[in-house]
């Protein structure tokens, strides 16, 4: 039946939810806790535009669950942001902190606006009112933002200074700051650096010799790029990345610390050159031993999914993969997929680090950084994939049965 039709983002989590809750036999009750979020917050966001014109915006803040510490989750700015979808990733979050057990719940939020069409003056003020609007339901020990999709350290900076006016002086209200501001050496990098050693650990799983290995990405953001920065250096050969507005290709391999230069200067990697324009359709759809979609949702559909030809898919971006494609690409086509919630947690577990350092107003090398995420990161792997074996569940149940089953535990501790 799942094969059948459309989804939303919530009800899509929501199933990978009741799948993993019914291997873990969970009481309804139980279901009905956490699956429901414990609070939303809608607000109006209107933005003076430069020009003395008045533009209304939607902001949201979902705090899934809280029962294993304060909330934990990205600021989104797109124009496709909706209660819906915020609802959907602030669920997420929560099993992902619970999977790599950090001392956090989760939450999402955004705003729905499009930064492109807003000047940086623009952009401070739409920060600074949405900030203002959420600041009764954030705090260092209730909920703390980062960045997502087309937020990064600068808008961090602005909430963290917004927060501070109110509040006093306030470094751990939210990560992903800015170096200069209590930001944490590896932070930027934290979430490409998770997927590529996860990735590199499940190479070890399923056959694949990552020195030999060919890797595809869509989506050469933040993550899509350091992902490829790592497992370049981890000897894997990058041929194929895209973003927004379009891709390249080249199947002798792309040098990427030349393309991340590249693509800083003139804002794309299109165009790089040694290397071929492909699109973003059939970029999804090249030879490649390794896919990692590190851009938006949906992007493995039903449309493509017979198309992919890769060994394994590793989801650095939030939900990459519909209902469809996944049980298409797990269950008709044993191909694995690393989970989301697996693959791209080393973003909140490097916040909870650079949270960590402000808390007790130290500050850590890039080196001790990287090392602890490793272990984070490894572990969180290690115990997937042994219970994906031993329970005979694909990798995504397994991730979702060890979250569930820290999250009964805390609430069954605290008496909810
Ligand atoms: P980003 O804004 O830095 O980069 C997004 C990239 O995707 C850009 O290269 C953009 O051009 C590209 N893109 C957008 N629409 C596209 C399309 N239709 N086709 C192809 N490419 C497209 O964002 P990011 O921080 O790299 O986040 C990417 C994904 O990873 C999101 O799903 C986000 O939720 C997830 N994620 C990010 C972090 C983090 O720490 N930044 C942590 C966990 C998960």
């Amino acid at each position: 039946m799942h094969r059948a039709e459309k989804v939303s983002c919530y009800e899509n989590v929501s199933r990978l939810f009741d799948k993993a809750a019914d291997k873990l036999n969970l009481d309804e009750e139980m279901r009905l806790l956490l699956k429901h979020p414990f609070r939303e917050v809608k607000v109006e966001v209107p933005l003076k535009r430069d020009d003395g014109s008045l533009k209304v915006f939607l902001g949201y803040r979902v705090q899934h669950n809280g029962s294993r510490g304060p909330q934990k989750g990205g600021i989104r700015y797109h124009p496709d942001v909706d209660l819906d979808e915020v609802r959907g990733l602030a669920s997420l979050m929560t099993w992902k902190t619970a999977l790599v057990d950090i001392p956090f719940g989760g939450a999402k939020g955004g705003v729905n606006c499009d930064p492109t069409e807003l000047s940086v003056s623009e952009l401070e003020r739409l920060t600074r009112k949405f900030t203002s609007r959420i600041a009764i339901v954030l705090g260092p020990y209730r909920d703390i933002p980062a960045p997502d999709v087309n937020t990064g350290p600068q808008v961090m900076a602005w909430m963290m200074d917004e927060y501070s006016i109110r509040q006093g002086f306030t470094l751990a209200i939210v990560t992903g700051k800015p170096l200069a501001l209590g930001g944490a050496p590896g932070r930027e990098e934290a979430t490409g650096y998770g997927v590529a050693v996860v990735t590199r650990e499940a190479c070890k799983d399923f056959g694949i010799h990552l020195d030999r290995a060919t890797v595809v990405i869509q989506g050469f953001g933040n993550v899509g790029s350091n992902a490829a920065r790592f497992l370049s250096r981890m000897g894997a050969k990058i041929i194929g990345v895209s973003d927004v507005k379009g891709g390249i290709y080249s199947s002798r391999g792309l040098d990427i610390e030349k393309l991340i230069s590249y693509a800083r200067q003139n804002k794309s990697p299109v165009g790089f050159p040694d290397s071929e324009p492909i699109s973003n359709e059939d970029l999804l759809e090249l030879q490649c031993d390794i896919l990692i979609p590190a851009a938006l949702e949906s992007v493995i559909t039903r449309a493509n999914v017979n198309n992919v030809k890769a060994r394994i898919v590793v989801e650095a971006a939030n939900a990459p993969t519909s209902t469809i494609g996944d049980a298409v690409l797990t269950e008709d086509r044993g191909i694995p997929v690393l989970p989301d919630i697996l693959a791209n947690a080393g973003g909140v577990v490097g916040s909870y680090f650079e949270w960590a350092q402000n808390i007790q107003q130290m500050r850590w090398d890039t080196e001790e950084f990287n090392r602890k995420l490793e272990v984070y990161m490894t572990r969180a792997y290690r115990s997937v994939y042994e219970l994906s074996r031993e329970k005979k569940v694909f990798l995504r149940t397994a991730a979702f049965m060890i979250a569930i089953q820290r999250v009964v535990e805390a609430e069954k501790l605290r008496g909810t």
